[in-house]
């Protein structure tokens, strides 16, 4: 059975009508809030959980995360700006997440996300003034020009591209040795996820793709990007890679994809290559296309 795919499946009602009343907000703390025990972006976890504490109310910034079934408010307290890294995401933290509840996994990833934003935008990008968190932390008012700014989400294009039974993988030079996964960029502004899709392809191997569609989608809270999975096709195979972006980019079979995604299961690396991890949204565009 496919697995669920990591950071989504957040079981908390984000309660949007919560959010911008502040007398329901501040009752909530009131009856049993809870706050997400984090080291800076990190989690604390107590026998591979969330660890959650009963406060009357948080010493610093902090941001609702959403109600449980029993209507109790979730919190995740703002960091510092030092405590905000950017860096992907350590080998330390993936073995956590390896052991947690999906549900968990997806509650820990938007908080990651949101108060990561929160240290990294203590200011207004329109007049530099000091801003406040507003409306349970989904936004931030500048109160000195009136500006309202909001958390960001950046999408992200991840593809598969198909040609005569072969797919086109890729390899970046910070993989992990012998790794090879789906081509991936940011979308710009004025691009539809198509467009991004077919920019990036040409632009990082030389290929020029049609019938661009839409497979899943991953929040990536490494710090704050939509992975948006998509599967193309090609024409012509000739490729051109940019070693500017990847080290390494060709074609596979089937065979040797199969062969990889089965040695993954196992947690070992493939003959032709290395399968990307089972919580990387191009573990499940390998799967998808190997179903089709
Ligand atoms: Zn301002």
């Amino acid at each position: 059975m496919r697995p669920p795919i990591t950071f989504t499946g957040n079981p908390l009602d984000r309660a949007d009508a919560v959010r911008s009343d502040p007398a329901r907000l501040a009752a909530l703390w009131v009856r049993g809030g809870r706050l997400l025990q984090m080291e800076g972006l990190e989690p604390s976890l107590a026998s591979g959980a969330l660890v959650w504490s009963e406060v009357a109310a948080p010493e610093g910034e902090a941001v609702f995360l959403g109600l449980d079934e029993a209507g109790i408010g979730h919190f995740a307290p703002v960091p510092s700006p030092d405590q905000a890294s950017t860096a992907p995401p350590s080998f330390n933290l993936w073995q956590a997440l390896n052991g947690m509840d999906d549900g968990e996994i997806a509650i820990y990833g938007a908080a990651r996300a949101l108060v990561g934003w929160h240290a990294r935008h203590r200011f207004c990008a329109r007049c530099g003034a000091g801003t406040v968190l507003a409306k349970g932390g989904w936004q931030r008012d500048c109160e000195a020009c009136g500006a309202q700014h909001f958390p960001r989400t950046d999408p992200v294009v991840i593809m598969s591209v198909e040609h005569e039974g072969r797919l086109l993988l890729g390899r970046q030079p910070r993989f992990p040795p012998h790794r090879y996964s789906a081509l991936a960029g940011f979308i710009e502004p004025g691009e539809s996820i198509e467009e991004a899709v077919a920019r990036e392809i040409y632009e990082e191997a030389g290929v020029k793709v049609r019938d661009v569609r839409y497979v899943a989608s991953q929040p990536w809270p490494f710090p704050s990007s939509l992975m948006i999975a998509a599967h193309a096709f090609a024409d012509d195979p000739a490729l051109t890679v940019d070693h500017s972006e990847l080290e390494d980019a060709r074609w596979f079979t089937r065979e040797e994809v199969v062969e990889a995604m089965t040695a993954r299961d196992r947690g070992e690396d493939g003959v032709a290559f290395s399968a990307p991890s089972r919580t990387a949204v191009a573990w499940h565009l390998l799967a998808d296309w190997l179903e089709d």
